[in-house]
């Protein structure tokens, strides 16, 4: 069976992001593949304890990418501070042509524009991708999936996670896919308040989960709890309507969130002042809007930037959104761009950043568990990936053998077979949500 083939088959989304079909991605061409290990948002854990555990099977999983894209570079991109995490790789990587690129401590070291500008010098271009300037980025957890499906035929029938914030016990720790949060939750001591809330992924671009539906997803890198009243939350939690009425009354144009914003600084035409400009007037130009299309949704011109501080990133979503309503497309396109001179100057450092929203408190070390987490039901979500949903190869009731598909795309569709990750009988299906009980 082919690379290719053999990731299709094991259902790998990538890890760390949107949950992109890695056969897809592993389908292109690149010359240089990165093992992405950033791990910039606060609070997770996941990826850099992961990496020392598994340092071979990584290394392992990063030249098979490699292969399969027909890349002459490749390594493991991760910052500098995880020193232990570094050693384990750098003696995986020993007697191969791999390498180690060590990156600062800030936010968003992770994204793939940024990743990709700091380790190779290029940039992808406005509106593109890392293959449009000859890279492939790909989260570690994916890299490690990847060398099981091709070496040991094995699905991801689980993947880590941190479980953190305000929970008595944060861990990070082995799930199978479709564990509940509540049992998440339960397994890290509980929540430390009585009323709370939860992200999916890190603070600065997770998104909140209904407390009662939300399960581990082949994209899950963490759930993070915070109490409700926490300032962090009220702010993120507010409605579209009140971000519309507080952009418009308070924006003075000082044009910090353009100066900070990461795409900004890297020459893209992504200019958050001139979006929120836009709602000051009766007439705004068209490219004080379109550039909405160009944001990466990293929050740091809203958490970061803007002193009042207003939802500038909040805005540039809304804007995207309406733009897409009527059917606009994004003009910025493939530009050969130039970063700005102060890019260096202008990065964010990840413990100031926590000090500024109020999260240094939730912060800890969340080692590792030994034992995997083993709940009697799960609820696996069906569209956690990029593309369509999955459809279900099974009824309720039928019986279902561990490492069994349940769940595979349309012909020809964009999307991911899912496994059985226990042996048991199919419960309930429902909204893209399929569950199975312990037999
Ligand atoms: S969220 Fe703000 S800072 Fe981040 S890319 Fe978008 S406009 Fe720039
Ligand atoms: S930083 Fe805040 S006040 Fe300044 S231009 Fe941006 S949104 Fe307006």
């Amino acid at each position: 069976m082919s690379i290719v083939e053999a990731v299709k088959t094991a259902g790998i989304i990538g890890a760390g992001g949107a949950g992109f079909p890695t056969h897809v991605k592993l389908s292109s061409k690149a010359e240089w593949v990165i093992a992405n290990c950033a791990e910039c948002e606060p609070l997770l854990k996941v990826d850099q304890q992961t990496s020392r555990l598994q340092a071979v099977k990584l290394v392992r999983g990063l030249i098979i990418a490699a292969e399969a894209v027909g890349a002459v570079k490749f390594g493991i991109a991760i910052k500098e501070k995880h020193k232990e995490t570094i050693s384990a790789l750098e003696r995986a990587i020993y007697g191969t042509s791999a390498e180690i690129y060590k990156l600062q401590d800030y936010y968003p070291a992770g994204d793939e524009f940024s990743i990709v500008y700091e380790v190779t010098g290029r940039i992808i271009p406005e509106g593109g991708r890392p293959t449009d300037c000859g890279c492939l980025v790909q989260n570690v957890i994916t890299l490690i999936q990847i060398a099981e499906a091709v070496d040991e035929e094995k699905p991801v029938l689980s993947r880590p996670i941190t479980i953190s914030g305000a929970v008595r016990n944060p861990i990070t720790v082995v799930t199978p896919i479709g564990t509940p949060l509540e049992f998440c939750i339960e397994s890290a001591g509980g929540a430390e308040v009585s009323d709370f809330v939860v992200i999916d992924g890190g603070p600065m671009m997770g998104k909140f989960v209904d407390l009662k539906k939300a399960s581990v997803t082949k994209r899950t890198s963490g759930f993070l709890v915070f109490p409700r009243e926490h300032r962090y939350v009220q702010r993120r939690m507010m409605k579209p309507d009140e971000h519309q009425k507080i952009a418009r009354s308070a924006c003075d144009q000082c044009n910090l969130c353009s100066d900070y914003c990461p795409r900004n600084l890297l020459g893209h035409r992504c200019w958050p002042s001139r979006v929120m400009r836009s709602g000051l007037t009766a007439n705004p130009k068209p490219d004080d809007i379109l550039n909405a299309f160009l944001c990466s949704e990293c929050g740091l011109c809203s958490l970061w930037a803007c002193p009042i501080p207003l939802p500038v990133r909040e805005m540039m979503v809304q804007t995207r959104l309406a733009l897409r309503k009527h059917e606009v497309k994004n003009p910025f396109r493939n530009q050969e761009v130039e970063p700005n001179k102060f890019i260096a100057n202008r990065k964010v450092p990840v413990h100031v950043l926590m000090d500024k929203i109020g999260i240094t408190d939730l912060d800890s070390p969340a080692p590792f568990s030994g034992e995997p987490l083993f709940p009697g039901r799960l609820r696996i979500q069906l569209n956690a990936h990029a593309g369509s949903p999955a459809l279900p190869k099974k009824s309720v009731g039928n019986s279902v053998a561990r490492g069994e598909v349940i769940a595979e795309p349309s012909e020809g569709a964009l999307g991911a077979k899912y496994h059985s990750p226990i042996d048991g009988k199919v419960l309930n299906i429902s909204d893209n949500i399929l569950e199975i009980g312990v037999s």
